[in-house]
């Protein structure tokens, strides 16, 4: 069995320049097994998200000038990563090599697969990168191509099954050795075609080793220390939560807080690994774990999450109607479109989706219910904790801090560890301030 590797995730920041791979180094320099999943260093993937959107539309100059610059920037990187002329030879190289693929696709049509393979540099160039810097410092290291064992299937599901499998057969070619670094993000998909988790994803990846290996613990290291009680991006004075459970963090991640990938913490959960959040600047600071345990806390943080459109469907047939519900969720099962909040009345339903892609379909067929009213531009605010039935006067306290923001739509009760509100966006700056003051200085 391999339940004693050690997993950590190093995120985008923590790989953004020379300087923070080199302080890497102190952080997994010990014996203890492990596998070390790398992001692409930050601002990579956005720019080949760029390039790839120029490439797209036929803007070839356009994404030559982007490839140039992303291609110059690590030329830089590569003088102060390395300090023999092997290892800035070695580096040199590997830039040429990665940067004339990505270049090649200016030649020809630009297509989803190809898409695919110009994200996937990001990640591919930085473990390497950092592979070469152990070996310039004499540190053994193995690097384990992600595209061997990271594999999503027809549902874009991974499949833990293949990933356990694959895994073990590596590890065990490679028995005498201790330190591994792979790519985070990349997969292939069921067509043997090269995949990615979807942005953020690196996280899933470690997760999925660290199920998929049964790991004393999975670590994500990121730029602050730990998952925070609100968006540190919106609201001042947030703090960080030293304990979460699976159920609170995957609610948190799902609604929006980035830390972590919205379906990350999953495979965890099904695995019972806990998941360590920590900070690589200031690697002392507690972080979070995440474990079955939980935060002990009523209320514990708030997420938010953008990009929300509400469907309001109202129709005399609802009324002592059984059956209509399922008609209407037939229709956004038909166009493989999630619900996130559901609220319901006699005469009405609304319902959110962040998935637009068939609004306009699913809009002509809602229509032979009675009359739709599509709200965009909204956002649900996710008030996670924990309330049980017994507990009172947490919705109180929710609705009394939320009391001067105009809020579309409520859902307490569908679990015991979320409350969520949806809101217009433009108001969500004000609700998470106000929940901040009103919900987390009196617990
Ligand atoms: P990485 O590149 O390491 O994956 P991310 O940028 O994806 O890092 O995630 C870390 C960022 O998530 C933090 O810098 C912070 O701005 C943001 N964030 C959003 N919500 C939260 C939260 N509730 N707690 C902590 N960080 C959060
Ligand atoms: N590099 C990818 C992204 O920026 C994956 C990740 O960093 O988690 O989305
Ligand atoms: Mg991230």
């Amino acid at each position: 069995m391999h339940n004693h590797y050690l997993v950590m995730k190093f995120g985008g920041t923590s790989v953004g320049s020379a300087q923070r791979m080199h302080a890497l180094v102190d952080l997994i320099n010990d014996n203890r097994p492990k596998i070390v999943v790398l992001s692409a260093m930050s601002g990579t993937t956005n720019s080949l998200v760029e390039i790839s959107e120029a490439l797209y539309s036929k803007n070839t100059d356009k994404a030559k000038q982007l490839i140039n610059a992303l291609e110059e920037k690590y030329h830089q990187v590569i003088k102060e990563l390395y300090k023999t002329e092997e290892g800035l030879r070695k580096g040199k190289e590997l830039i040429e090599n990665h940067f004339s693929y990505i270049r090649s696709f200016t030649l020809d049509l630009f297509t989803a697969n190809e898409e695919k393979a110009v994200l996937a540099q990001g990640e591919l160039i930085s473990t390497a990168l950092f592979h070469f810097y152990l070996s310039e410092i004499n540190m053994p290291s193995v690097l384990l191509p992600a595209l061997d064992f990271m594999r999503i299937n027809e549902h874009d599901e991974p499949d833990l099954n293949y990933i356990e499998n694959r895994l073990a057969k590596i590890l065990k070619e490679n028995q005498n050795h201790t330190l591994f670094i792979t790519q985070g993000y990349i997969c292939r998909n069921a067509f043997g075609e090269i995949d990615n988790l979807k942005r953020g994803g690196s996280d899933y990846t470690a997760t999925l080793i660290g199920a998929a290996l049964k790991s004393p613990e999975i670590q994500i290291w990121t730029d602050i220390d730990g998952m925070h009680n609100n968006d540190p991006r919106v609201v001042d004075k947030t703090y960080p939560i030293e304990e979460l459970s699976f159920e609170e963090a995957a609610e948190l991640a799902y609604f929006g807080a980035k830390i972590l990938h919205p379906t990350c913490v999953l495979p965890a959960q099904k695995r019972k690994v806990p998941v360590r959040l920590l900070n690589t600047m200031q690697p002392n600071a507690k972080g979070t774990v995440i474990s079955e345990k939980g935060s002990g806390r009523n209320v514990t943080a708030v997420a938010a999450k953008d990009g929300i459109t509400a469907i309001n469907i109202q129709s005399g047939r609802m009324l002592l109607a059984y059956g209509f519900l399922r008609s209407v969720f037939e229709v956004f099962e038909r166009y493989k479109t999630p619900i996130d909040m559901i609220t319901t009345s006699e005469v009405a339903v609304s319902l959110t989706i962040d998935n637009t892609q068939n609004l306009e379909a699913i809009t002509n067929e809602l229509k032979n219910f009675g009359s739709v009213k599509i709200d965009y531009h909204q956002t649900i605010i996710c008030i996670v904790g924990n309330f049980t039935a017994d507990k009172q006067g947490y919705a109180f306290k929710i609705f009394d801090a939320l009391k001067n923001i105009p809020i579309r739509m409520i859902s307490y009760g569908g679990s015991e560890h979320n409350v969520s509100v949806l809101v217009d966006s433009k108001f969500k700056k004000d609700a998470l301030i106000a929940l901040n003051n009103g919900v987390f200085n009196h617990q």
